[in-house]
């Protein structure tokens, strides 16, 4: 259950949730703290920064249940560590592309710099300022994750949208809708933005969840925007859909991509190869590629096939 739990957590504090209200709502305590006098986030495009990060998962067996009153149990550590001391920058609106087999911990450096957990050691710093000095809405302001599966509460697509900023009028929300091309889809629902969606209600497709995601991600307007990008095959409507979503979500801001496909990739500013929690290589596409080295060989074995699909169709390259 604790596992479950701990999944839901991260799951829902991604979908941009305001902190305090998940905690109120799952009855749990915060495995992080603000800090008595936070610094508020810095205005404009943000740098993200890691220095030296290291960093273990708290030992799943020092976690009871009755632990989870206690936030100074479940912030033991124990675990063995899952990044041993990453270091990369991305300057105000560059985009990092994370590549890397599973497991190597490209979701935990998304997570870190979401503040979900904090750092054993080393520093993970945005717009210059320390995660752990921010503010909790500076934090949450600041950084905003899509993930491949958005998670839905039991509630109206309003009051979903509203998680992300309680204050959004009618007229926000349908603007957030149509830029992330769900205008259509709302339209057609039988109760309109009052139709109860979730596990028991209307039942969303994998696209159209993700886009709702994103809805919520404009709602907010993070600095830094965090792809988990999609692995799962959606159909080609949805998936032109999502990526039109994603491209009004991405414009201007700073973005860390986990990063499957080869279009994405290409064109981010800066690939960091990731393998059992070290960066082993990073540069462009075209300087690692040049390399022969880690990712020259994911490249061969991953993409080969997406890269003959694309030219055996002679489909322009995105970007
Ligand atoms: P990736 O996203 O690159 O596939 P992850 O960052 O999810 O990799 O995982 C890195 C390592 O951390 C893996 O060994 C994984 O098993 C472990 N891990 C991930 N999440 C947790 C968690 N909540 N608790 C304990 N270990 C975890
Ligand atoms: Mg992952």
């Amino acid at each position: 259950p604790l596992t479950g739990l701990a999944n839901a957590r991260v799951d829902i504090m991604s979908a941009l949730v305001s902190f305090d209200r998940v905690f109120e709502i799952l009855d749990l305590k915060p495995l992080i703290a603000e800090k008595e006098s936070p610094t508020s986030l810095p205005k404009g495009p943000l740098a993200v920064e890691f220095n030296d990060v290291r960093f273990a998962y708290p030992a799943a067996d020092k976690v009871s249940l009755a632990s989870l009153e206690d936030v100074a149990v479940l912030d033991n550590r124990g675990g063995d560590d899952v990044l041993h001391g990453i270091s990369f920058r991305a300057e105000p609106g560059q985009t990092i592309a994370l590549v890397g087999s599973s497991g190597a911990g490209k979701s935990t450096i998304a997570q870190l710099l979401s503040r979900l957990y904090d750092v054993d050691s080393g520093t993970v710093r945005l717009g210059g300022v320390d995660v752990r000095d921010l503010s909790f809405d500076g934090l949450r302001a600041g950084v905003g994750m899509v993930t491949q599966d958005g998670h839905l509460f039991h509630e109206s697509i309003r009051s979903n949208l509203r998680l992300a900023k309680p204050d959004a009028t009618d007229a926000e929300i349908w603007d957030v809708l149509k830029r992330s091309r769900l205008e259509a889809f709302a339209l057609a629902l039988p109760d309109g933005l009052d139709t109860v969606v979730g596990e028991r209600g209307y039942r969303l497709s994998g696209g159209e969840r993700q886009r709702l995601t994103i809805a919520r991600l404009l709602l907010v307007q993070p600095a830094v925007v965090i792809l988990d990008e999609a692995t799962a095959a959606l159909d080609s409507t949805n998936e032109a859909a999502v990526q039109a979503a994603l491209g009004e979500a991405l414009e201007g801001r700073t973005a860390l991509v986990i990063a499957h496909r080869l279009s994405t990739i290409r064109s981010a500013d800066v690939i960091l190869v990731l393998e059992a929690g070290r960066i082993v290589e990073q540069g462009t596409h075209d300087e690692l590629i040049v390399r022969g080295g880690r990712y020259a060989e994911l490249h061969d074995t991953q993409f080969a096939q997406a890269v003959a699909a694309v030219s055996e169709a002679a489909v322009p390259e995105e970007n």
